[in-house]
Parts: structure tokens; C-alpha cells; sequence
């Protein structure tokens, strides 16, 4: 019986449970393949938000939509304890529409209570290859009746260059729709100047390991200040990500960072946490 089980989840279609192009199929990944199925279909998948703080204003306009497994048993698991997984497996793709879902639901909603925010949601690389995804994002968007603009796709640089012109094919569709693009971890992974020259961007986000170093090491501060003249001279607006301490906010507001996201403003949260939060902010 375990042999035709494992036969026809080989040949099957739909071919959740087993990849071919990892034989390392061991019981414990088909177990949380199942668990994660579970999770999606059951709504057990949830949302938490991160401020961006704007540095000339103090205005919080836009938040960060980060996925959280609200487990059973284990609690919240953090993504990084799945999201890899699920983007070896090609489940992702069933996170990504979760996610698009839920968020664009979230948004609506507080558009209509007069709680007006941009969201940026996180997209892998395996999405970018997906040709179905930007009718799908376009879909639920006309299905919520909300604006393009009001959504923010966050992509990381690797993830453009896994296959540059696929990506960038799905990048200009997403943004010819009028979703805007912003790239995420900025200044790791292989960037190529070259892509963002040819990328329709308009966002982004210098990673955290420089932004965390740049009151202490030389080195990062010069990074983080020419990524953020980099960013203004091509027209970009730049984010500063893993801001934990008031003294690196003074010094990004000084090189005049458009945005900062970090602890110092507010670990991620619910919604409902959210908006008694920007209540306090705001008053
Ligand atoms: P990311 O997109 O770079 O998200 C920022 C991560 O840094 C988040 O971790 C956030 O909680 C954390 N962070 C924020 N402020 C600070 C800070 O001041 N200090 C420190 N040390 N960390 C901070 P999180 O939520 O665990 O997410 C981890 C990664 O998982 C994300 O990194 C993103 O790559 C991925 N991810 C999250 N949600 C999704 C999703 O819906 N879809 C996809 N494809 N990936 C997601
Ligand atoms: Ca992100
Ligand atoms: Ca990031
Ligand atoms: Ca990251």
C-alpha cells in the first residue's frame, strides 16, 4: 500500500507532496508538506504588520505584511522555519495566493473603516516564474475593489536573478497593473546594478546587517549613506529595515532616509494591534 501511496503521489499532478527534483524525501518533510497543506487550507496561516515610519514627517502611511504559522501545538512559527521549505516544494505558491488574499481582504477593510495604508507584501523568487500571478493579484484586487497602488510588492534581488528575463517579465506586468515594486534586502545576495537600472522599481530597502552596524562600523555607515544617495539619484524612495535603536534613526534621518522599519518603532503585530497602535502614534 505505501508503495502505490508513494507511486501516485509521484505521478500525481498536482504533486504537493513529493518534488522530483528533491530526492530527499524523508517522512518528516512529507509529514509538515501535510501540516502546512493543513495549515493553508484551514486559514491556521496568519498576518502580522510592521510599521514604516516616514523620517521627514513621522507619518506611518505603510506596513510590512509578514506571514506567521499560528500552530496548534508549537504556537507562532516564524517564516524562515517554512517558507524555504515550502519554496523547495513549490507550495509557495499556495502561500503567496493565502497571503495576496488575506492581505488585500485587510486592506479593504481598513480602507473602508478610514484607516488608510499602503501594504507591502513579501514575493519568492519561485512566484516570479509563476505566469498566472499577476491576473491573480489583479483578480482579488477588483474582487476587494482596491487599488493597485495601495499594494506594494517586495522582492528580493536574488530573486530577480534566478531567471533575470522571466522575472522581470512578471515585475513589468505587476507594475504596468500599477502595483509598485520594492526590493528587499538590498546590497546582499548578487545585485547587479545593471538589473535595477532595467527593473520598474520604486523602492528600496537597505538590509538590516548594514543598517544594524551603521553607528559602529565605518564601513556600513558609508554603504548605508550611498545606497540612499544611489536610490535618491535614480529616483527611488530608500527604507531602512532592523532599526532597533533611536541613535541609528537620528543618523538615517540625517542621511535623509525616506523611511525607516524596525523595533524601535514596533515588532510586527496583529491587525487588530496595529490599529490601536497607529491610534496612539497618531495622537
Ligand atoms: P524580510 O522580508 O526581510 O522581513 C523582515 C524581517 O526582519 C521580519 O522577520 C521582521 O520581523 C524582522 N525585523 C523587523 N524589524 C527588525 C529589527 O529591528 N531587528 C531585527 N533583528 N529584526 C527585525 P520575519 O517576520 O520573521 O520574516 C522573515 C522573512 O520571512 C522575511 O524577511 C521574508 O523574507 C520572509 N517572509 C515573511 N513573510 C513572508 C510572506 O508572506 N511571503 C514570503 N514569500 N516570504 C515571507
Ligand atoms: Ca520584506
Ligand atoms: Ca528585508
Ligand atoms: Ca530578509
Amino acid at each position: 500500500a505505501d508503495i502505490a501511496m508513494y507511486a501516485a503521489k509521484r505521478s500525481g499532478s498536482g504533486c504537493l507532496l513529493y518534488d522530483s527534483r528533491h530526492d530527499t524525501q524523508t517522512p518528516e518533510r512529507l509529514s509538515l508538506m501535510g501540516e502546512l497543506r493543513h495549515a493553508v487550507e484551514h486559514d491556521h496561516l496568519t498576518v502580522f504588520y510592521q510599521p514604516k515610519m516616514d523620517l521627514a514627517t513621522g507619518e506611518v502611511r505603510q506596513v510590512e505584511a509578514l506571514v506567521r504559522w499560528d500552530h496548534a501545538t508549537r504556537g507562532f512559527i516564524a517564516p524562515d522555519r517554512f517558507i524555504p521549505f515550502a519554496e523547495q516544494t513549490g507550495y509557495i505558491k499556495a502561500i503567496t495566493r493565502w497571503v495576496v488574499r488575506h492581505v488585500v481582504a485587510q486592506t479593504a477593510d481598513w480602507l473602508e473603516r478610514g484607516i488608510d495604508l499602503q501594504t507591502s507584501i513579501n514575493v519568492s523568487a519561485r512566484d516570479l516564474l509563476d505566469n498566472e500571478l499577476p491576473d491573480f493579484f489583479q483578480n482579488v484586487l477588483k474582487e476587494y475593489r482596491v487599488d493597485p497602488r495601495q499594494i506594494w510588492i517586495e522582492i528580493t534581488e536574488s530573486a530577480v536573478m534566478e531567471d533575470p528575463a522571466h522575472a522581470l517579465s512578471t515585475l513589468e506586468k505587476l507594475h504596468n497593473l500599477g502595483f509598485r515594486l520594492s526590493i528587499d534586502d538590498f546590497g546582499t545576495g548578487y545585485s547587479s546594478l545593471a538589473y535595477l537600472k532595467r527593473m520598474p522599481v520604486d523602492e528600496i530597502k537597505i538590509d538590516r546587517s548594514f543598517v544594524m552596524g551603521m553607528v559602529t562600523e565605518r564601513d556600513d555607515e558609508v554603504i548605508v549613506r550611498s545606497t540612499i544617495d544611489l536610490g535618491h539619484n535614480m529616483g527611488l524612495k530608500v527604507v531602512a529595515e532592523g532599526v532597533e535603536t533611536q541613535e541609528i534613526l537620528d543618523r538615517l534621518r540625517e542621511c535623509r532616509c525616506d523611511l525607516a522599519q524596525g523595533w524601535l518603532l514596533s515588532r510586527p503585530m496583529p491587525a487588530a494591534k496595529l490599529e490601536d497602535w497607529l491610534l496612539a502614534w497618531r495622537a
